[in-house]
């Protein structure tokens, strides 16, 4: 082999293998060396937006008034996370812009390194996967699908949903649906017609909303672990079961998925601003995950504060 052709491969030459098959990102590779040595947790969900609705407008379905807290700047989220040792955020785009990530895009730009981001298209749209192959290119690593009412079972056989699905196996970002406990199955159902395309579930697909852990919808969270690239967010601690500091009543919870999926398929989140309203707060949601389970190691810390987050949304 000529000595030309043995230049070292660009980051994007890098990455396009690496989402072929051809190499793999592990801890350490050059695609993600320099993260990996980053200090610091992670959480992987939270959502920020800006009072000025002139420059970034909110969709036609949302006024200001639905807007509670009126902000939640980049800056008002480091005061909350950033004394807990948390260096580096997941953004999901809010539902207040609908299919206008510009705000959550333009922030990841404005902060190097310190945020990755879940996107939201609208799967209806035949350039669906072109839009999704745009929005990775500016950091982009999931996309988030949102189900209303009952709809998720009418999932299961659109058409849209399924150029989604593939395009993401095709592409590599993760499918994040915010599911009620019912819609498990629907899907188990997508996981079975599309295996390969990474799902991270939110918020235990808030199993314990209602204040019970209903154990149909939970043994259906834990079955769908069987799909190895089945992911879920241990998160959104101020919404579940007694929904009160220090939340150990959700640790049987978090042993189930814990059990199922292993450290390396979970990870800890947030849901600011929602976990820092009212009498909520910051590091008690955090704690709970970093001090306060006698049966995670050390090791279980390190993946659910960073490690797994890191290999999905920031290799
Ligand atoms: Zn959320």
């Amino acid at each position: 082999m000529s000595s030309r052709k043995k230049r070292t491969l660009s980051r994007r030459e890098f990455g396009a293998l690496a989402v072929a098959g051809a190499v793999s990102l592990t801890a350490g590779s050059p695609a993600n060396a320099g993260n990996s040595k980053r200090p610091g947790w992670i959480d992987a969900h939270v959502h920020v937006w800006t009072p000025d609705t002139k420059r970034y407008p909110l969709d036609k379905n949302f006024t200001v008034k639905d807007m509670q807290p009126k902000s939640f700047t980049p800056e008002e989220l480091f005061a909350h996370c950033k004394p807990s040792g948390v260096e580096r955020v997941v953004l999901i785009q809010m539902s207040f812009y609908r299919f206008d990530n510009s705000y959550m895009l333009d922030m990841i730009a404005k902060y190097p390194g310190v945020f990755s981001g879940v996107g939201i298209v609208d799967h209806r749209r035949n350039d669906v996967s072109c839009k999704m192959k745009q929005l990775a290119e500016k950091g982009v690593r999931g996309f988030r699908i949102h189900s209303h009412g009952d709809d998720a079972k009418n999932w299961v056989d659109d058409e849209g949903m399924a150029n989604l699905w593939k395009a993401a196996r095709e592409q590599n970002p993760a499918v994040c649906p915010l599911i009620n406990p019912q819609d498990v199955k629907y899907i188990d159902a997508l996981c079975q017609k599309f295996p390969g395309t990474k799902v991270v579930i939110d918020h235990f697909a808030r199993i314990g909303l209602s204040g019970k852990f209903e154990k149909g919808p939970l043994d259906a969270l834990c079955r769908l672990a069987r799909f190895p690239t089945t992911y879920v967010k241990t998160s959104a601690f101020y919404a579940l079961g007694k929904k009160k500091a220090p939340y150990l009543d959700l640790i049987p919870l978090i042993k189930r998925v814990y059990e199922a999926y292993g450290p390396q398929r979970l990870m800890w989140a947030s849901d600011c601003p929602y976990q820092v309203q009212g009498n909520y707060s910051y590091d008690p949601a955090i704690a709970l995950i970093r001090d306060r389970i006698d049966f995670l190691s050390e090791a279980d810390r390190q993946e659910m504060l960073r490690g797994t987050a890191e290999r999905l949304f920031f290799a």
